[in-house]
């Protein structure tokens, strides 16, 4: 499976949630992670984007089952 069909076959409402839930080490915060792109990992899948607030690259791994 690529690494965008993984993604999409996570419920909706659960990729919402992980979007919004991405640290800033610019912010030291919680943030929402906007244009990203995702890439495939042996152990699940890697968005790679950028911070709402700041713009500084963040990065969010999900493992998948
Ligand atoms: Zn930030």
């Amino acid at each position: 499976m690529d690494a965008n069909k993984k993604w999409l076959s996570i419920p909706k409402d659960i990729r919402s949630q992980l979007i919004k839930n991405v640290f800033c080490a610019n912010c030291m915060d919680e943030v929402t992670i906007v244009g990203f792109t995702i890439e495939d990992d042996k152990h699940g899948i890697v968005l790679n984007g950028k911070c709402q607030q700041c713009g500084h690259q963040v990065t969010r791994f999900i493992e998948s089952e």
